[in-house]
């Protein structure tokens, strides 16, 4: 069989079965509330003991995780906090609704993450975070114990956006999103794992857990009654996108595999073409995406794929470029 003959492949599909929809329906079953209870918490745990963090926090989406994680750390207005210009563009957005201000930082042309030289160069008296996006689930090419190190030093925090990285671990063996003061994964449609919406912080520091809780639910010091000496919001999760959320933590190591195969398949696939792959390495990481830097007409290479049955998509442009930021500086827009 062609590639011709297959149905066309697209560039992303969530991937729930049975076990989704079963579980779902046997919570129905039974008297509930539906909101965030022992299934989330159960959840919860599933996130925390895969990734091996003190502490999982689930919430709605892994936008608003990283605002809580903003908040929680005391971050806002007159803060600013370095992200890559290479990112989706929830990092800086999440940093803009608490009122700070993200600054755009280059990333690193082999592994897509922060360049540690460029990030110490935007350091100043008003930074107050490092944002680092392990894209694909990459860590950058300094090491992330270069990054933790310099945060201690120069005292500010540093935040792992890792959004894009379950499954994904460093070279030290640490599990992506906890090597700093938290990190943050999101579960929206074509992420790793999937709940529909929703996003988790892990943390090992039970001040911030603590803070991220009440922040949640509208500052509640605990639950049941409406008692509040902090101010809060409500970013809680469900028990149904919980119940989907077990099983797809039950099948990780099944998808993390899957992804693997389908990444070793494209890079076997792609060999001889003029694409450079930006590389991976999938022993540590779990492949998200499977990118290409395509010098040379990439519309002609998207439509070619499109032939053969097989959906792309171009990468984040440069944040800086986009309207919605539109700062100065070298950076390509490639349309
Ligand atoms: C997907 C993504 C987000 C946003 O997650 P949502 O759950 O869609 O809000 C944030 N950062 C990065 C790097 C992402 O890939």
């Amino acid at each position: 069989m062609s590639f011709q003959d297959q149905t066309f492949i697209p560039q992303m599909q969530p991937w729930f079965s049975v076990e989704e929809k079963k579980s779902i329906c046997s919570y129905m079953e039974s008297p509930g509330f539906i909101t965030e209870y022992k299934r989330t918490e159960e959840f919860e745990t599933l996130i925390a003991d895969y990734v091996g963090s003190k502490h999982a926090i689930v919430v709605n989406n892994g936008t608003i995780s990283l605002s809580l994680i903003g908040l929680a750390l005391g971050i806002g207005y007159g803060d600013e906090v370095i992200v890559p210009n290479y990112t989706m563009i929830a990092t800086p957005n999440s940093m803009k609704m608490i009122g700070a201000t993200p600054i755009f930082v280059d990333v690193e042309q082999s592994t897509l993450c922060l360049d540690l030289e460029l990030v110490k160069q935007k350091i100043t008296s008003k930074t107050k975070a490092i944002i680092l996006v392990s894209a694909n689930g990459r860590s950058p090419k300094a090491g992330i114990e270069e990054f933790v190190r310099l945060a201690n030093e120069r005292g500010i925090y540093l935040i792992e956006d890792a959004a894009q990285a379950l499954g994904s671990r460093f070279p030290n063996k640490k599990h992506v999103g906890t090597m700093g003061v938290a990190g943050s994964f999101s579960f929206s449609a074509p992420k790793i794992i999937s709940t529909g919406q929703g996003g988790a912080i892990v943390t090992d520091s039970d001040a911030v857990a603590q803070k991220i809780r009440r922040l949640k639910d509208f500052g509640r010091a605990s639950g049941g009654n409406d008692i509040h000496d902090t101010v809060g919001y409500n970013f809680k999760f469900t028990e149904l996108q919980a119940c989907i959320g077990i099983e797809q933590m039950i099948k990780v190591d099944e998808r993390v595999g899957l992804k693997k195969a389908i990444w070793e398949k494209y890079k076997q696939g792609i060999k001889n073409r003029k694409v450079r792959l930006i590389e991976n390495n999938i022993d540590e990481v779990s492949p998200w995406f499977y990118e290409l830097l395509i010098l040379n007409d990439r519309d002609g290479f998207i439509t070619k794929m499109k032939e053969l049955g097989v959906g792309t998509r171009a990468m984040y442009p440069p944040i800086n470029m986009q309207n919605a930021y539109n700062i100065p500086g070298n950076s390509q827009f490639l349309k």
